[in-house]
């Protein structure tokens, strides 16, 4: 247990974006809660069962040791699916708890018949077809030997999607590509559905394509970023809010993440300050000593340039971004005592520091921040 830093879930806030999302998605549209990457880094044992409270029953997860840890957060009444990495003999143990998968290649619909025929159980298969991104995918010229493979062996599999996944929907710079895909994906189906597969579910739309492109969402929409409080890219936040009668921010970030002063420490006008020569006092300062550096996932490049809340006012990092330690310029804070909260990324009083603030500086984008945010940070929900 780590004890220099928490992250506080706000569940109000978690229950107002699925309420967006619930009104993004419309009745005919179900709702895939994309939780890979520990739940973008909000830590899966915490989101699964909010969600479940909130009524969401469908998650979505990269692999099977991700599936494994919703299966054991979860009440048992959710489906799970998996959508990439899963090994031969992991493919077992999903059949046998009907964990969904996700299959782009004939050999793993050959691997998954053949447990699902070893131990007498229907395996649940999504189809994933290629249609422009490039990455996993059925090429479309092996349906028809897909199709035979299923329809020879109806009593082992059952068909519970059919799916795609754009490649950027995030921004118009890709329209044409998108516009393509889903041409590809319509035709795609069609020729299966030609040979008698009719899918339980069609299901393309990410969070930007369902906010973008409103045809995708289909039968069922994988949403992920939208619930943790965030548009994908600014563009899509214009883009919807723009449609929209309001102008103001629909979603609420729900992560905020804090540490504590741990020292401090005064500091003679001419002195460099921590490693190397980044930073020299042009005059005394005080700083704050705070135990939290790149291991735990704040970031180097935010070395004399981010920036903290100590006593709702910002207090700017000084020097270099440690291995588990920052030091903060506290000289125009009164009264820091040691143990003070320090806000990373979060409220204080009346101050913010955004994700996006935050991440601007790093150049890292919302999704690569957050599911930084390493597992062993302690999670604890908040009202
Ligand atoms: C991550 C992922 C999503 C969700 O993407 P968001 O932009 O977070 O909504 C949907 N589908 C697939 C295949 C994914 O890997």
């Amino acid at each position: 247990m780590e004890h220099s830093t928490h992250i506080e879930i706000s569940k109000s806030a978690l229950y107002n974006n699925l309420s967006f999302i619930k009104k993004l998605l419309g009745s005919k549209t179900a709702f895939s809660s994309v939780i890979k990457g520990n739940a973008y880094g909000h830590g899966v044992e915490n989101i699964v069962p909010l969600e479940e409270e909130f009524g969401v029953s469908h998650f979505s997860v990269f692999n099977a040791d991700e599936a494994l840890k919703v299966f054991q957060a979860s009440n048992g009444s959710s489906t799970i699916m998996i959508m990439g990495m899963l090994l031969p003999e992991q493919i077992e143990w999903a059949i046998e708890n009907d964990v969904e998968f996700v299959a782009f290649d004939i050999g793993r619909v050959k691997t998954a018949l053949q447990y699902a025929e070893k131990i007498k159980k229907k395996a649940k298969i999504h189809i994933e077809i290629e249609t422009g991104m490039n990455r996993t995918g059925l090429e479309r010229k092996n349906i028809p030997r897909i199709c035979k493979l299923i329809q020879d062996n109806k009593n082992y599999v059952e068909i519970k999607g059919v799916c795609t996944h754009f490649a950027g929907a995030e921004s118009i710079a890709n329209y044409y590509r998108v516009k393509k895909q889903e041409k590809a994906y319509q035709s795609a189906l069609k020729k299966m559905e030609e040979c008698g597969i009719v899918p339980e579910k069609r299901h393309v739309a990410c969070s930007a394509a369902a906010i973008k492109y409103p045809k995708t969402k289909m039968d069922m929409a994988r949403i992920g970023i939208l619930q943790y409080g965030f548009f994908p890219t600014r563009e899509i936040m214009i883009s919807y809010l723009s449609h929209s009668k309001t102008n103001i921010n629909p979603l609420k970030r729900i992560i905020t993440w804090k540490s504590k002063v741990m020292g401090k420490k005064s500091i003679k006008q001419g002195e460099f300050v921590g490693y190397g020569n980044s930073f020299f006092a042009n005059s005394t300062m005080e700083i704050a000593i705070v135990p939290i550096g790149y291991s735990q996932g704040y970031s180097r490049s935010l070395s004399n340039q981010g920036r903290v809340l100590i006593g709702g006012h910002f207090a700017h990092i000084v020097g270099v971004v440690n291995m588990s330690m920052i030091l903060v310029d506290i000289t125009n804070i009164a009264n820091v005592q040691l143990g003070d909260e320090v806000v990373l990324i979060g409220k204080q009083g009346e101050h913010e520091i955004s994700v996006a603030s935050f991440s601007d500086f790093t150049n890292q984008v919302n999704y690569e921040l957050l599911t930084r945010l390493p597992v062993d940070i302690p999670r604890i929900v908040t009202e």
